[in-house]
């Protein structure tokens, strides 16, 4: 009989169906892992287990009975803990109070803080966690806060835990912490259900593997019996693209940018460099060598910006946004949350929004324009949202990505400057705008793409330049790409004789 088992769990949020009949499995004192996109039931799957939500249809089955915890609380009786992805605890109180919260001791009425001192201790030492018992909460690291999570689990007798996307903010040091913490956990015959997408992480600890895919059971096998490609199949339900991008193909058409000697004053100089229409050329670095800064340069938002910078050939003023987007520029930057997108609108209001002088008539928004223009680039993305009318500060960090693309799209700007095109979006929404790009560059646009991974310019791009302390060290030619060739330029160290 299986220790932990769901059968066909169902569970549907307003225009979403979170769960869809999921059945499989998990074995007593051993690290499940699951896994799966942004949105795929994961956090959902785990909440139910714990007693935050339940289901709407479907069995959980511990030691073949079945269980259907109504609260958290009801869960914690059953056994079962989930240390969370947000934060949990009140942040102003102790350590000590937050561990003894539903039982403060007490004594003559008031709390007993040398007994509650003591517990929270205990508490702490069944997961070798160093940390004073009256530190407040909220001046902890993620790392020491996700500690106290196990500990308040483990510390009140829990025999499963589920942890969701638990490294997802610890630095290394407390990842190997927690790796360790948790090895030791399972000897002691705990169950734990690790959620994660970092695949490097599921097959150093994990004893199986479940993909969820939007919600639907796709696969549960033993780890050593799978592959890391294997499992991002699975997840993401068709072959990563691996071929060459189509642009590669074709010949690139006539200079679109180009820029000579631009400058800024602390942040970069003597820049030069053309891209052709048709090309992707990448611009590698490391962080502070200047790279955002110029892409943000071109775009017209440095006020102390020089230089001679062209586009198809006319002169662009520089330091005015106005002028890059009447001449075709478009930029989507790196920090999508501050500068890209605005949050609170919904997606089609933020595919409309650069658009806004085409769509506006007679002083006021166009609203069926709006709409049209926002359903067909949604459908291009492959947008996962319940609606177009959905707010994007909603969206995962994927879909925020490829909403900030479509703002660009929609414009239909001839050059685009694309900062950080796949900074913390998953493995399946990565190859979705590797595709959109090079489809752009087969449309014959000029795009620009700063990225501190090369795997991902080297798969991407025709030409890649290196900047390094604010000066262009070199360029390589797509022949000469190797991850060696690009790192040596990155850090200013000549090539071997
Ligand atoms: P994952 O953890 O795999 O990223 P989730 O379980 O958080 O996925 O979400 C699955 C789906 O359910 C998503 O489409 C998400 O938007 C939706 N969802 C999750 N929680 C809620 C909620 N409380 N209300 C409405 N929709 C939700
Ligand atoms: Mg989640």
């Amino acid at each position: 009989m299986p220790y932990l088992e769901f059968r066909h769990l169902t569970k549907r949020f307003p225009g979403v169906l979170a769960l869809n009949e999921v059945s499989f499995s998990i074995e007593r004192g051993t690290c499940h892992a699951l896994i799966g996109e942004n949105g795929a039931g994961k956090s959902t799957l785990g909440k139910i287990l714990a007693g935050v939500y339940t289901a709407d249809s479907g069995k959980l089955l511990l030691s073949g009975q079945p269980i259907a915890p109504p609260s958290p609380l009801a869960a914690r009786e059953l056994g079962i803990a989930m240390v969370h992805q947000e934060l949990a605890f009140c942040p102003n109180l102790s350590v000590a109070e937050n561990l003894c919260l539903g039982d403060l001791p007490r004594r003559a009425g008031f709390v007993d803080r040398t007994a509650l001192r003591a517990r929270a201790r205990a508490m702490l030492a069944t997961v070798g966690a160093d940390i004073d018992p009256d530190t407040l909460i909220g001046t902890l690291s993620t790392g020491r806060e996700q500690l106290v999570q196990i500990a308040a689990a483990v510390g009140t007798g829990a025999q499963i835990i589920v942890m969701d996307e638990p490294t997802s903010s610890l630095s290394a040091a407390e990842t190997a912490e927690l790796f360790r913490l948790i090895r030791e956990l399972k000897s002691r015959g705990l169950t734990l259900i690790y959620v994660s997408h970092r695949m490097e992480e599921l097959f150093a600890l994990c004893d199986h593997i479940t993909v969820l895919r939007d919600g639907r059971h796709i696969a549960t096998e033993p780890i050593p019996s799978t592959t890391p490609a294997r499992v991002v199949t699975q997840m993401i339900g068709r072959e990563l693209i691996a071929q060459t991008p189509a642009h590669l193909t074709r010949e690139p058409g006539p200079v679109r940018l180009q820029v000579q000697t631009l400058a800024s004053p602390g942040k970069f100089s003597d820049i030069n460099l053309t891209v052709r229409a048709g090309e992707i050329v990448g611009l590698a670095g490391i962080v502070g060598a200047g790279r955002s800064e110029v892409v943000q340069a071109l775009f017209g938002l440095d006020a102390a910006a020089t230089g001679d910078v062209r586009i198809s050939d006319r002169a662009l003023p520089l330091r005015s946004i106005d002028h890059a987007l009447a001449a075709g520029l478009g930029l989507v930057p790196e920090d999508r949350k501050r500068q890209g997108l605005v949050l609170g609108l919904n997606c089609r209001e933020n595919t409309a929004l650069a658009s806004l002088p085409e769509l506006s008539r007679f002083g006021w928004m166009h609203r069926t324009a709006e709409r049209s223009l926002a359903e067909r680039y949604a459908k291009r993305l492959r947008l996962k949202t319940p609606s177009i009318d959905a707010i994007t500060a909603g969206l995962s960090g994927g879909n925020q990505q490829k909403i900030a693309l479509a703002i660009w799209l929609a414009r239909d700007c001839d050059v685009l400057l694309i900062d950080e095109p796949t900074r913390g979006v998953d493995v399946g929404a990565k190859a979705e705008i590797y595709q959109l790009l090079d489809e752009l560059a087969c449309e014959g646009k000029a795009l620009l793409v700063v990225s501190s991974e090369l795997p991902e310019l080297i798969g991407l791009c025709r030409r890649i330049l290196v900047m390094r302390e604010g000066h262009l060290a070199g360029e390589v030619t797509r022949s000469d790409f190797t991850e060696a060739t690009l790192m040596r330029l990155m850090a200013g160290i000549p090539a071997a004789a």
